[in-house]
């Protein structure tokens, strides 16, 4: 019998454990179960919209939702529709590949405020995903600070000052290039509470920032770094290309209209304001040993907007043993315990680029395929009947691919697509509304 194995996610965690499932050659009958009907969870939702290359990874995936050897069961959710327990009953392996889609905490005073966002938020509010895109963040400020300087904040950074132009060449959402054209924000802070020699970003989205069109690169060359003494020796190299293209910028011609001001050994102690935000106190750092110590002394940035750029979370599913502090699911080489799996971000936290999920997909469907062949589940037809005992509407591939082709269709001239932003109106489209 053929080994049963459902995989919750449709993200690039998902499609590298199918297809890796696939390409095994052993006989498997793989079931992909995603909340929404439309899939690629982070390619869809989370890469930036100016970013539109990276998202063509989503063709392989698409080849590999065609190819035959997997089912999709869009609509479907895990915790709502049907239980990890029951999903266990009825398939050989569960493969948890659900992502980092929630924000970890800015866990300082005032970060209750109207005004700060958290990034998985943010994003998903410009990127048109069903749960945010009510977020309505109010723009309508001069300045605003992300917090952390990882490839996230530089995402949030740039598409804030970008102007309509750009914007509308995306398929970032109507409503959110709207909003950020109607913005009054010229400055934004990036705030790294460690040295510049410490940050997360990558050198090509970091050269981005200095080739914007709106907006000038701002950094004080004193306050960069040239002891390298507490950077891993292995990323030496790197880092020091890194702060040396920093220190490029702080000698770029100024008087573009807006500004990204580099603020590193910068940490934000405390939101200011009333109801809403009204100014971000920071504290000086000192960078020693790799770790940021404060000095005592603060400065009010007069920011309207925060967006806390500061790393996700995954959500917690009822029947796996999860880790509160980390916010992923404790396992050795994708192994929670016999059956059950975690890959991508779900397995070792929001960390890598979009391939090292491949990876993490190999490694789990050869631990599937070495330890659980034959298969002695049924998987598809028992969740089939499940779920229609249940009156779940589920949605397929083909019906994706009709949501697909009317994104396409209604998107603005020089777009990829105009995403359709909620459940409902996508049901419609395919005809199930
Ligand atoms: P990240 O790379 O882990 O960066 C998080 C940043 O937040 C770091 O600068 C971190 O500083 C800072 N931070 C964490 N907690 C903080 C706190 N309490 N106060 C102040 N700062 C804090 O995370 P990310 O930017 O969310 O990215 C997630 C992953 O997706 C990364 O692997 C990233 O490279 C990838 N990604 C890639 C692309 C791309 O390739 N274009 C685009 C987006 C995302 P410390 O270092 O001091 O902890």
């Amino acid at each position: 019998m053929a080994i049963s194995v459902a995989i919750i996610g449709s993200g690039p965690s998902a499609f590298y454990t199918a297809d890796a499932l696939v390409k095994s050659g052993i006989p498997c009958t793989i079931d992909m179960i995603e909340r929404l009907p439309a899939p690629f969870g982070l390619i869809r939702y989370g890469v930036a919209p100016d970013h539109e290359s990276t998202r063509k990874v989503s063709r392989s995936f698409d080849k590999t939702a065609r190819g035959g050897g997997m089912t999709f069961f869009g609509n479907v959710e895990v915790g709502r529709d049907v239980s990890l327990a029951e999903l266990r009953q009825v398939y050989d392996a569960v493969v948890l590949a659900i992502g980092a889609p929630f924000d970890r905490p800015l866990e300082i005073p005032g970060a209750d405020k109207k005004g700060v966002h958290g990034s998985a938020a943010f994003v998903g509010w410009y990127n048109g995903h069903p749960d945010f895109r009510n977020l309505d963040p109010d723009l309508k400020v001069k300045a605003a600070a992300v917090v952390g300087v990882g490839n996230v904040a530089l995402d949030v950074a740039r598409l804030l000052v970008r102007d309509r132009k750009e914007l509308e060449a995306t398929d970032m959402a109507d409503y959110a290039v709207e909003a950020i054209c109607a913005s009054d924000i010229t400055d934004v802070y990036l705030l790294g509470r460690r040295g510049a020699q410490h940050a997360a970003f990558t050198i090509g989205e970091l050269r981005e920032m200095g080739e914007l069109d709106q907006a000038s690169p701002v950094i004080d060359a004193a306050s960069l770094p040239t002891n390298f003494d507490d950077v891993a020796e292995e990323d030496r190299r790197i880092r020091q290309k890194m702060v040396e293209m920093l220190r490029g910028f702080a000698g770029l011609p100024q008087g573009k209209p807006k500004r990204v001001h580099f603020r590193f050994n910068c940490a934000p102690k405390e939101v200011l304001g009333g109801d809403r935000v009204e100014g971000l106190r920071v504290e000086r750092m000192r960078t020693e040993g790799g770790r940021a110590l404060g000095t005592g002394e603060t400065e009010d940035l007069p920011v309207g907007l925060v967006v806390a750029a500061i790393g996700y979370r995954s959500p917690k599913i009822e029947g796996a043993q999860f880790d509160e502090k980390k916010g992923l699911y404790p396992n050795r080489g994708g192994v929670i315990e016999p059956g059950l799996y975690a890959v991508g971000w779900a397995m070792r936290g929001p960390s890598g680029v979009i391939g090292s999920n491949k990876i993490d997909g190999q490694t789990v469907a050869k631990t599937i395929v070495e330890t659980l062949a034959p298969g002695t589940k049924p998987g598809r037809p028992a969740l089939e009947e499940l779920l229609a005992k249940r009156g779940v509407g589920l949605t397929s591939y083909a019906e994706w691919l009709k949501l697909d082709a009317a994104e396409v269709a209604r998107a603005r001239p020089g777009a990829p697509r105009g995403k359709f932003y909620a459940v409902e109106e996508m049901l419609k489209v395919i005809g199930r509304g």
